[in-house]
């Protein structure tokens, strides 16, 4: 099954002379390994592109092949969830296909009981999907994880973010400054790369070189120049900043901002002209701001570098065809500080044949937007508490990530519990 001793007839470069993502069609091994010599073996490799397709045309990020004593499972991870499918794969197929994934992973198939790590490639649907296939021994077989990897084209645009106008407006004028670092906080999965891919969409023009380095690409931009850490080739994140800030890049997205070092490079480099924006997990702007001084830059490095934080989270959408309307109790409106209006109304999810029954349809977005007003600037610098910096961003007119999504609740975008259990 070893794709060096294949058959003269498969024609294709060797492993050597290969690039590791040689273009071609159907899951392969760089080498165009695809075709075995044994109609068996041929069974094999179409069983295990059946299921890589099958778990990519249902948005799968992860395909598992789990072994079993009886039979072994196939699962897909869908939207965060494993989902087991109905196979019924007896060990002998199972154990061809580990060997195929290994194959595949240009990993070593004499190989058995030690974990071991490859790249291959998937084309499905006229895609190309990267993969990262993880195989890992246990007492009954070996399992195999293909981790796959997501680019899309961005599908959205800044304006369709769901910010209300005054964030909308203060978060464009940021990005039309000449220069300054521009933070995106939130944890991770909170929706930062789509708003940031989308404020690189807006900056992207002919005039510009517009660079990114993250650790993962998720959506590919015409006209951005992306690049990522390959382990492969042992070239690191901080390596690949280093080597894109040397482009001098107009506008520069970094995907990940977590390390002194890091977070160094970003806050020196929007010192020239140019707009960065990076990627912290931070609470909301003032802890954003406060991690940064946490990780030893001088204060007023980061008050004159940072020019803004964007402080993002993802709720629930309301379903609108069967959303509730209801009036909130005056004791709910007293612990969110709002005044009593006799319209307001609160809606609450109920669930119908249009939203599986979940009450709930798609995503939105809710922000909150620190500009590094002079008195937020003052707090910074006198190392206030993350309180002392948030009540000063409040006096300068900032609206809390809290308000924002109670403000969205209002308009039956999503719920109460949503807002609370996210903010
Ligand atoms: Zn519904």
């Amino acid at each position: 099954m070893d794709f060096r001793k294949r058959p003269a007839s498969t024609t294709g470069p060797t492993k050597d002379e290969a690039p590791p993502l040689a273009k071609g069609v159907g899951v392969q091994a760089p080498g165009g390994a695809m075709l075995g010599g044994a109609p068996e073996e041929v069974g094999v490799t179409k069983k295990l592109e059946e299921i890589l397709k099958g778990g990519v045309a249902r948005g799968a990020t992860e395909v598992h092949l789990d072994p079993g004593p009886e039979k072994s499972r196939v699962r897909y991870r869908i939207q965060g969830k494993m989902v087991e499918l109905p196979e019924n794969i007896d060990p002998k197929l199972h154990a061809k296909m580990i060997s195929r994934s290994k194959v595949i992973g240009l990993m070593d198939i004499s190989k058995r009981g030690t974990n071991q790590k490859g790249y291959g490639k998937l084309d499905h649907d006229n895609r190309s999907y990267e993969m990262v296939i993880i195989i890992v021994p246990t007492p009954i077989g070996e399992k195999a994880l293909f981790r796959i990897a997501w680019t899309q084209t961005l599908g959205t645009s800044v304006d369709k973010l769901g910010m209300f106008t005054k964030i909308l407006t203060g978060f464009k004028a940021l990005l039309a400054r000449p220069n300054g670092l521009i933070l995106m906080a939130g944890p991770p999965g909170s929706g930062r790369t789509t708003t940031c891919y989308s404020a690189l969409q807006l900056l992207n023009t002919p005039d510009k070189t517009v660079c990114s380095f993250e650790p993962e690409i998720r959506y590919q931009i015409e006209g951005v120049l992306q690049g990522k850490p390959e382990e492969r080739y042992a070239y690191g994140y901080l390596e690949g900043v280093r080597a894109t800030l040397d482009l001098e890049p107009d506008v520069l997205y970094l995907g990940d901002l977590n390390g002194d070092e890091v977070a160094r490079l970003a806050v020196s480099a929007a010192f020239g002209k140019r707009i960065v924006l990076g990627r912290l997990n931070a609470k909301n702007g003032a802890t954003a701001l406060l991690q940064l001084l946490d990780m030893g830059l001088p204060g007023f490095l980061v008050t004159s570098g940072v020019i803004g934080v964007l402080s993002q989270r993802l709720v629930r959408r309301l379903c609108e065809s069967c959303r509730q309307a209801y009036p909130p109790t005056a004791a709910v409106l007293a612990e969110l500080q709002i005044n009593p209006q006799p319209e307001l109304m609160f809606y609450s999810a109920r669930g119908c044949p249009e939203c599986d029954s979940t009450g709930f349809k798609g995503k939105l977005g809710i922000f909150e937007l620190l500009v590094l007003s002079d008195r937020v600037q003052e707090k910074v610098l006198a190392r206030a508490s993350a309180a002392e910096i948030q009540d000063a961003a409040i006096e300068s007119g900032m609206m809390t990530l809290r308000v924002d999504g109670v403000s969205k609740v209002s308009r039956g975008l999503t719920t109460l519990e949503e807002v609370l259990a996210s903010t």
